[in-house]
């Protein structure tokens, strides 16, 4: 039995329970859970606007050490230390084998369902999101969503990789290829939005206009490299990061927050051949306007980006190092450490601003 904290239903608190966890199967992993972040993501589960049906063991963002590994497992090992992935891997398909296995339709499908009932009580399965469900104690994943890592960096700071990190970061230097000295704006300041930022601070960016409308958030967004900062509610942001780039708006505008609006404001904000990069998930049965004379004329696009466009192995072994070399900041995102029992509190917190994030310490 292991403790986790299970959505039984939408819209209410995450129930606090024992749950049964099966033994791994020939190409799964048991890993025992040290760390997890509580992320927007999770919090879009439970308000149903991100298909995962309950009941579901949340958690998408976490870090542990492997205890058991299946017989067809060949790259782990008992003892290591591992990041979840949230998209795992066929290995096999068009896009496995043509290097972007962030896209694998497997993995996506997993995500997506959550069904693969590793959780069980009282004979009744229950669904893991994203194939990781990091909010319990110990969790069974594919081999695949274990990511082996460095072991000497502490799992409740590279917990974040697992999520945060590596899709705003990746956003940043894999989804497209900011050159120094080139222009940013980074719409919503949460943990993901930070990340776009550090990433930007990292290729060179020289301007990187921050845009939220909390006051506490842009502050946080100072930490992590902004040069400047819009707060949304007193100003027209678009014409704002037009005014702090010389008329032109910015090469690049990441949206990071899943509004549709707020997608066309940043479509607006960048400048003739630029792109506006969608990093925040809007509902799934939303639709996104922007100019469409503007896709031709102006040779503007519209991208999105999923998990940081992230080859995982290679990739969040790359982020923990930047971390250890200082080069990542990954403690400033680390507002509390909490327990499981006190996630439905870390959900209000998020809810009302206050945290970058909060991170549960098994
Ligand atoms: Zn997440
Ligand atoms: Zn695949």
């Amino acid at each position: 039995m292991v403790k986790a904290a299970v959505m039984r239903a939408f819209n209410e608190p995450l129930s606090i329970e024992e749950v049964e966890l099966k033994a791994p199967r020939e190409d799964e992993v048991l890993v025992k859970v040290t760390a997890a972040g509580v992320c927007h993501s999770d919090l879009s589960v439970i308000e149903g606007k991100i298909p995962v049906p309950p009941p579901a063991v949340l958690g998408h963002e976490g870090a542990g050490i492997v205890e058991e590994v299946g017989s067809a497992v060949k790259n782990l090992a008992p003892g290591d230390h591992v990041l979840l992935a949230w998209v795992q891997n066929c290995g096999k398909c068009h896009y496995c084998k043509s290097g972007k296995n962030h896209l694998c339709p497997t993995g996506f499908e997993m995500a997506m369902t959550g069904a693969d009932n590793v959780f069980e009580k009282d004979g009744v399965g229950i669904g893991k999101m994203a194939g990781v469900g990091c909010f319990a104690e110990k969790t069974v994943v594919r081999e695949t969503a274990a990511i082996k890592i460095r072991d000497d960096i502490p799992l409740d700071r590279a917990c974040l990789v697992g999520c945060g990190v590596m899709t705003g970061v990746g956003a940043a230097i894999n989804t497209v290829k900011i050159e120094p000295g080139q222009t940013v704006a980074v719409f919503g300041c949460g943990g993901v939005g930070l990340n776009v930022i550090q990433g930007a601070a990292l290729t060179g960016a020289t301007t990187i206009i921050a845009v939220d409308l909390l006051d506490s958030k842009l502050e946080q967004a100072k930490v992590f490299g902004a040069t400047h900062t819009i707060n949304g509610k007193n100003v027209d942001a678009t014409q704002a990061i037009r005014e702090a780039t010389g008329g032109l708006g910015v090469d690049y505008a990441f949206e990071v927050i899943g509004v549709p609006a707020v997608i066309t404001q940043a479509f607006n904000s960048v400048k003739r051949g630029g792109s506006a990069v969608v990093v925040g998930v809007p509902g799934f049965d939303q639709q996104v306007t922007v100019p469409g004379m503007s896709l031709p004329l102006e040779e503007k696009s519209l991208i999105g980006s999923l998990y940081g466009s992230a080859n995982l192995e290679r990739d969040m072994p790359r982020m923990i190092d930047l971390y250890m070399n200082h080069r990542l900041k990954i403690d400033e995102l680390i507002s509390r450490t909490i327990k499981l029992d006190d996630i439905n509190a870390a959900f209000d917190a998020m809810k009302a601003g206050e945290v970058n994030r909060s991170v549960i310490v098994y």
